[in-house]
């Protein structure tokens, strides 16, 4: 019974061995197919060669024979297995054989046949130089899958880290979108309360900054701005620094709006008010504004404490006023909001506390007729 390996004899140059090579053909456990090179390259061994497994082929051939076509046969070799093939025994005839540097990948295996031996221990030792071949073949062959397999980990873990990095880049889009009203392209209610606790422990670091400043050379760097202002700041420190404003602007009547016009010119007028909000001259570019939900819109004014907040507040209602809203017969109509305004207390304890009171001061203003700003630190102390 024969094993699943094959050894092709190129028999060129070993004509006088060729008793020799019909022993091994009987003896040998492994097949052998002794041929001529020529034919060893046509077709059909081609075919042949593509259906066994690299590691289960040895190529021999004389070694003299070798050096006129090494090329050639490496190519051909190289052809058939889309990779270089190294399981090439070198028959050695004669003595004298000397190392070359550009003999066949760097003649690993060479097998020298003494003419002058019995043919018993040649056929012997060259089937045990084969067994030993094709076990290296096995060896090398389970390394380099090794390797491929572990590079081929290491591209895909490249590419889990490459697809890792779109993933975590559309998170961040998908997140910008999340902090975004879709309707009216203002913040939403969830990024509001994320630059609302931003906005308070920032304050409240400024406050702890300007209790620690007030030194005695602090009049010197005073002195010298002097002249620098054609009119010159007015307001102490505190109305800028060490505070911030929230705004509550909700919609009058606005329920009125949908059950008159229907909810889509309802939604235009929402767009409109967030368009409004975020025109240039009507809030500072350091504003943050959102909408807080339904037709409620908020403010958080940094470095603006209830008094200048009114400023931009009166220029919302102003130009709000403006508008002409149309409906779908062409109708004009008109709008207004209510506006609860409060401060940063440095007491607060939540980022919710603030809100509170805007709100408080916005209900004050519906209370009171709507259409009117209301400032909860003026009302309720
Ligand atoms: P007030 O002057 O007291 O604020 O009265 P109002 O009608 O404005 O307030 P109310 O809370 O009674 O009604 C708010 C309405 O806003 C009800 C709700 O259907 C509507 N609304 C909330 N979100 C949207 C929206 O996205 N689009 C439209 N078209 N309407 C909305
Ligand atoms: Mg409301
Ligand atoms: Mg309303």
């Amino acid at each position: 019974m024969k094993i699943n390996k094959y050894l092709f004899f190129i028999k060129d140059n070993l004509e006088n061995y060729d008793d020799l090579l019909h022993r091994l053909k009987k003896e040998a456990p492994f097949r052998i197919n002794i041929i001529n090179y020529k034919s060893f390259k046509n077709t059909r061994y081609k075919n042949t060669l593509k259906q066994y497994n690299p590691s289960n082929v040895i190529i021999a051939l004389d070694i003299n024979l070798y050096k006129d076509m090494q090329k050639e046969l490496l190519e051909y070799l190289r052809s058939v297995y889309h990779c270089v093939f190294t399981n090439i025994l070198l028959i050695n005839t004669t003595i004298e054989f000397k190392t070359d540097n550009d003999t066949l990948i760097g003649k690993k295996h060479c097998f020298f046949m003494c003419n002058k031996s019995k043919p018993e221990s040649n056929v012997y030792n060259l089937i045990l130089y084969s067994i030993k071949m094709y076990n290296e073949a096995v060896l090398s062959n389970r390394l380099v899958d090794y390797i491929t397999h572990s590079f081929d980990s290491i591209v895909s873990s490249e590419l889990l880290k490459k697809k890792k990095e779109q993933i975590e880049l559309l998170n961040k889009e998908l997140e910008e979108k999340n902090k975004t009203d879709h309707l009216t392209r203002l913040f939403n209610r969830q990024a509001i309360f994320e630059f609302l606790e931003k906005e308070s422990k920032r304050t409240k670091r400024d406050i702890w900054r300007i209790s620690n400043m007030f030194m005695e050379n602090d009049t010197v760097k005073v002195s010298a701005l002097k002249g620098e202002y054609d009119t010159e700041p007015i307001g102490d420190l505190f109305d800028h620094i060490g505070i911030f404003s929230v705004l509550m602007i909700d919609v009058d009547h606005f329920k009125m709006i949908n059950d008159t016009h229907g909810h889509l010119i309802g939604d235009t007028v929402l767009k409109a008010i967030g368009d409004l909000m975020r025109k240039p001259g009507v809030f500072r570019e350091s504003d943050i504004l959102g909408r807080f939900g339904g037709e409620e819109f908020i403010g958080i004014l940094p470095g603006t404490n209830v008094n200048n907040a009114l400023g931009p507040a009166i220029r919302f209602t102003k130009a709000l006023r403006q508008i002409d809203f149309r409906n779908e017969r062409d109708e004009i109509f008109k709008t207004t909001v209510s506006i609860g305004i409060s401060e940063f207390h440095p007491k607060d304890t939540s980022k919710e506390d603030i809100i509170q009171r805007a709100d408080k001061a916005l209900y004050w203003a519906k209370d009171h007729g709507r259409d009117q700003i209301a400032i909860y630190e003026k009302i309720f102390k």
